[in-house]
């Protein structure tokens, strides 16, 4: 279970792989991408080793972009299968998600999703997540980061999360509660790990995300609000380089 998500001017996809592999002593059954080119927001997840999602992925040819989010699970709802492996999209698809940990009341929140008309691809607990979000975004027709704010006082459990939204391609949204989230600060770049191993060999300025935070990476900048909607001023770690 790991998270590596990257947004800047360098290739995002090579960079996310790396970090993923970094992760690989976490543990985990399957492995995804989601990045954002010219072609829109695209998915590519498989079971196995971050190895077969390589594969996966120079099957399809040449994929450029400089933002993405990528992800190893660790199952908790839904068996390890390509299906069940993150990112998952909104039923637009036109956002898409990556989660590590558990949604404890998800059985409440997609029997309402059911009930409104949501279809679900697969048994996880991060897809209703991610449509309980999209329902909030509709209804209230408001910013993704103001969806997910609302969405957070009613999701039990623990998350990292983060979110790319094919309508915003500078953009990545990312909370946490319970499970750890690290924002790398680097030079008109940002990255997104579970911990500093994938970061530290681009960057060792690092902003450890608190529970209860949203971080908005928007046009190079960064910025932290509580789910109550008070900014913060997050702390910028300089951590020792070891190569
Ligand atoms: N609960 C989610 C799932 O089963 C995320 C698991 C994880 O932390 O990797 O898909």
């Amino acid at each position: 279970c790991g998270i590596v998500a990257y947004v800047g001017q360098q290739e995002a996809l090579p960079i996310i792989l790396k970090g993923l592999r970094r992760l690989e002593y976490r543990g985990y059954d399957s492995a995804g991408v989601a990045v954002l080119d010219s072609q829109g927001l695209s998915i590519y997840k498989k079971k196995g080793k971050v190895s077969e999602l390589e594969k996966h992925l120079s099957s399809n040819g040449t994929i450029e972009s400089r933002i993405g989010i990528g992800h190893t699970r660790w199952a908790t709802h839904g068996e390890p299968n390509d299906v069940n492996a993150h990112p998952h999209y909104s039923s637009s698809e036109k956002f898409a998600m990556i989660h590590n940990g558990i949604i404890e009341n998800y059985e409440v929140l997609k029997k309402d999703l059911l009930q409104k008309g949501y279809k679900f691809q697969s048994d996880t607990d991060t897809e209703v997540f991610v449509k309980f979000i999209e329902d909030i975004f509709v209804n209230n027709k408001c910013t993704l980061e103001e969806a997910l704010r609302l969405a957070l006082h009613k999701v039990v459990g623990a998350y990292a999360i983060v979110l790319i939204n094919k309508e915003e391609p500078d953009t990545l949204i990312a909370a946490r509660k319970g499970s750890p989230l690290v924002i790398g600060v680097g030079e008109d770049e940002y990255f997104l790990a579970s911990d500093a191993t994938p970061i530290i060999e681009y960057t060792n300025k690092v902003v450890y995300l608190d529970d209860y935070e949203i971080a908005v990476i928007r046009d190079g900048k960064l910025q932290v609000k509580t789910i109550e909607n008070v900014e913060t001023h997050p702390y910028i770690n300089q951590l020792e380089m070891e190569l």
